[in-house]
């Protein structure tokens, strides 16, 4: 069986669609991300299923709702439901406040709460059981992200002979600081339940494999480049590295539409005579909003040159509103943009425009094309797409990308980006200035070999990648 004939049986926290109520009816849309556009395709030939939460209530006639859905797709979706309770301790307390902090390594916002890690247990359990009731026997079962790492520790607890895969999509963190987690045995322990695991990076999968070296004392470990296996209790277990990446395509063709070009002529008709820097982040403390504008500022003092010449579009995207760390982070955004505004600020010039708010396609493409640098500075982050979609849209081939080396992105995207350590104030500030004289024979030079990378490596490769180093498995 070759990657493209397996049926595949994908299961992810969310369920890749939005229900809501329009004109007093319930509606099912397509929510945006790369995983379902790269998926769908696949999905749709073999008649693949898609497992995860609707993301609503019992207020929703969801079964009908994806029912109707599903036949229009071609692929079936299902629903888990999940209680308003569970959403808080499994979701928002142990998803969101434990694992996404420790493994984006900022210890100082994890919690580690007990209730948390039995909800956790139980809604993956849910999840393992309701896969044991749809699965076929020519199913290829994929099982994604951190919300997830316990499913297969429950699908071999009820003694489902499946094998099974799995992909990180956010980084694996280094082993002292797994093991301030009351539950990492646990957690790597339920990984090793899975026969494939992906990783972003080769630098996650090490992280993985010196967990498993340190706290699974009977595992033995074999190869330590692209790809290794673990033995375990008469298993092999395959860890493979495996890039996630966008439709390269997809956004070069978008991004030279007519509609996108006008969107970019708007952003700088409006923003006359000067060079833009963007932004584009979820609000997310792992973005490094904050130290990104404090960069910026630092270059203003440092260069004063750039004032009046240049400018920073930093959107940012509400996310997680509820949890307190993120309506804090809020905060500090308003503060330090309307700070360092007042502060620089002349007649004509506002140095950070800053939209707290979502974009539909066409304007976040307008910005990509518009803005001649984009600053992605996570102080950690799985991969980065906001960084590829950025190069995919250049199509001029002449914009800059600066960007952390701590943005799995970058062990892709070093030799053409210009590289900084968030953390490094001063060294993000120097970058700024050198993407502002950079002659335009060095632009594109560096975006020609940043197009070239994402154009070879798509999303389309790294689904192919994935299924073809399972086989055999
Ligand atoms: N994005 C979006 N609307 C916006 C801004 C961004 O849909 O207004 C998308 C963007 O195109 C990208 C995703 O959000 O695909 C962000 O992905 P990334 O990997 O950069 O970060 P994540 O939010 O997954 O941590």
């Amino acid at each position: 069986m070759t990657e493209s004939d397996r049926k595949l049986f994908i299961v992810s926290n969310r369920l890749p669609i939005i229900i809501g109520v329009e004109d007093d009816q319930w509606k099912v849309n397509p929510s945006s991300g790369g995983l379902i556009t790269a998926l769908a395709p696949l999905m749709k030939k073999n008649h693949g299923t898609w497992l995860g939460w609707p993301g609503c209530g019992p207020e929703a006639p969801v079964e009908e709702l994806l029912e109707k859905y599903s036949r229009e797709q071609e692929y079936t979706l299902k629903s888990v439901a999940i209680t308003d309770v569970e959403v808080e301790h499994y979701y928002r307390g142990f998803s969101n406040q434990t694992i996404w902090p420790l493994f984006h390594d900022l210890l100082g916002y994890c919690s580690f709460d007990a209730e948390n890690w039995n909800y956790y247990n139980r809604v993956n359990e849910r999840f393992a059981a309701e896969v044991v009731k749809l699965i076929g026997p020519d199913h290829f079962v994929w099982i994604h992200d951190y919300q997830l790492i316990l499913v297969a520790h429950y699908l071999r607890e009820l003694k489902a002979n499946l094998h099974l895969n799995f992909f990180l999509h956010i980084p694996f963190p280094a082993c002292d600081l797994l093991q301030r987690m009351p539950w990492r045995s646990e957690i790597v322990y339920g990984l090793l339940q899975y026969d494939h695991l992906g990783f972003q990076t080769n630098h996650d999968r090490r992280n993985f494999i010196q967990c498993v070296k340190t706290m699974i004392p009977e595992a033995s470990v074999k190869g330590y480049r692209q790809q290794s296996e673990v033995r375990l209790e008469g298993r092999t277990i395959k860890l493979g590295t495996y890039p996630i990446s966008i439709d390269f395509h997809e956004f070069n063709d978008f991004a030279a539409s007519k509609e996108v070009a006008d969107a970019a002529w708007f952003v700088h008709e409006n923003l006359p005579s000067r060079k833009l820097v963007l932004g584009v982040d979820r609000l997310d403390y792992t973005k490094g909003i904050p130290e990104r504008f404090l960069a910026f500022e630092r270059a203003l003092e440092k260069y004063p040159d750039l004032h009046r010449h240049i400018s920073l579009v930093q959107i940012v995207v509400p996310s997680r509103t509820k949890v307190p760390e993120y309506r804090d982070l809020k905060e500090v955004l308003d503060t330090l943009s309307g700070r360092i505004n007042g502060r620089f600020s002349r007649q004509g010039w506002v140095p950070i425009h800053y939209m707290f708010r979502e974009l539909n396609r066409t304007q976040l493409l307008g910005y990509y094309r518009a803005c001649e640098v984009a600053l992605i500075t996570p102080l950690r982050d799985g991969m980065n797409l906001v960084a590829k979609e950025y190069c995919a849209s250049s199509v001029e081939n002449d914009g800059i990308l600066i960007l952390s080396e701590f943005a799995g992105a970058a062990d892709q995207l070093q030799k053409g980006a210009l590289m900084v350590n968030p953390y490094d104030l001063e060294g993000t500030a120097d970058a700024i200035y050198a993407a502002f004289v950079m002659t335009e024979e060095e632009r594109r030079r560096r975006m020609r070999t940043l197009r070239g990378e994402i154009r070879r490596n798509d999303v389309q490769r790294w689904i192919e990648w994935f299924l073809k180093s399972d086989e055999g498995g």
